[in-house]
């Protein structure tokens, strides 16, 4: 995971998680690995030790299992079986104009047409259906909110209408409508090109900040960020004028957990780019570290893990069948 992951999404589930109070309140967070092989195929042991390593990060980085259902996704085999019946009533072009299939198809970039619908073909039928599990994934535990990074908001769009559509269908109320709850960081943007989010399919090796790297990496990456040539001026909020610099305020304000503004105060005594970047660096390395350790000392413990895993897979298998008896009948299946 990388740290676009971390203040776009598993920081709310880790805020989450501490506020959970009593047990009328659920919160449920599926490790996504049907999604994973979209568009890469692992060895199967290395898959299994990537998963390892997903469970390890939330639970260091602060999602608690106790609190939480937190389970691995191809455990619980109605996700599957729901995204069949949602493909039914998806339209292809709802699934042509999402923006993420267009970036990782390609169409984002200038490619004239007959190398784009080379490229097209080169495309799994998996990668371009993908929100529909997406919306499985959702849809099947019927819940109030949906806690994502900004970039997921087109795919909860599509998750509500097809709960919608199905409900209509089939004269129904199975489906309540989900929610986005998105974190205050919303996006975090690649730090080599700010028009691109932060993202672990990326090929430059400095574009995203891994939470497993080390102190060093972290330290190079920032200083090799994208900013601008603007001097004399105090680093300020402004993603349209100074898209790099703004990341790397919403980066801080998303790990301190204070408003912008407040970054932008604290930062008023810098005076060059090299300055903002050691600022940033710092902040991150030293944030960092406590999680960091958690989470070598977590993935050591296997069997941990796999009980962790044992017990979301119990509990989301028990929300997930009752919720799939409800669809089935809805629909006129055993
Ligand atoms: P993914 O990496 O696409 O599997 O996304 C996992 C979670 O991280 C989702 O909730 C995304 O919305 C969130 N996320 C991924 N990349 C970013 C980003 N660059 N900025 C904010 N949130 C992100």
């Amino acid at each position: 995971m990388h740290l676009g992951n971390y203040l776009g999404a598993v920081s709310s589930w880790a805020e989450l998680s501490k506020l959970k109070t009593d047990d009328s309140q659920k919160l449920i967070f599926g490790l996504a690995d049907l999604h994973a092989i979209t568009n890469k195929h692992p060895k199967a042991q290395d898959f299994i030790d990537n998963k390892m390593d997903t469970l390890a990060h939330l639970i260091a980085f602060g999602v608690d299992p106790e609190k939480c259902c937190l389970y691995i996704q191809s455990d619980v085999k109605e996700h599957a079986e729901l995204a069949w019946y949602l493909s039914t009533i998806t339209n292809i072009g709802a699934l042509a104009r999402m923006t993420q299939w267009k970036s990782k198809s390609g169409q984002d970039e200038t490619i004239a047409n007959n190398e784009l619908s080379t490229l097209q073909s080169e495309f799994s039928l998996g990668l371009f259906s993908y929100p529909v599990l997406q919306a499985a994934d959702v849809l099947l535990y019927n819940p109030d909110f949906v806690p994502v990074g900004e970039d997921q908001t087109q795919h909860l769009e599509l998750t509500q209408t097809l709960a919608r559509k199905f409900n209509h269908i089939y004269k129904s109320n199975v489906f309540k409508y989900p929610r986005i709850m998105t974190t205050p960081a919303k996006k975090i943007y690649s730090l080599k090109d700010v028009t691109k989010k932060m993202s672990k399919s990326d090929k430059s090796k400095v574009a995203s900040i891994y939470l497993s790297d080390s102190d060093e990496e972290i330290r190079l990456k920032i200083k090799k960020a994208t900013t601008d040539s603007i001097v004399g001026e105090p680093f300020k909020f402004d993603p349209s004028k100074r898209p790099g610099v703004s990341n790397l305020i919403n980066i801080v304000a998303g790990i301190q957990k204070k408003e912008i503004s407040e970054v932008e105060k604290d930062m008023e005594s810098l005076n060059s780019h090299s300055e903002l970047k050691k600022y940033v660096s710092d902040v991150i390395v030293e944030w960092i570290a406590e999680p960091r350790e958690k989470y070598k000392a977590i993935r050591q413990d296997t069997e941990y893990l796999k009980k962790v895993a044992l017990k979301g897979e119990t509990e989301a298998r028990k929300i997930a069948s009752e919720n799939m008896k409800k669809i089935r009948e809805a629909m006129g299946f055993k």
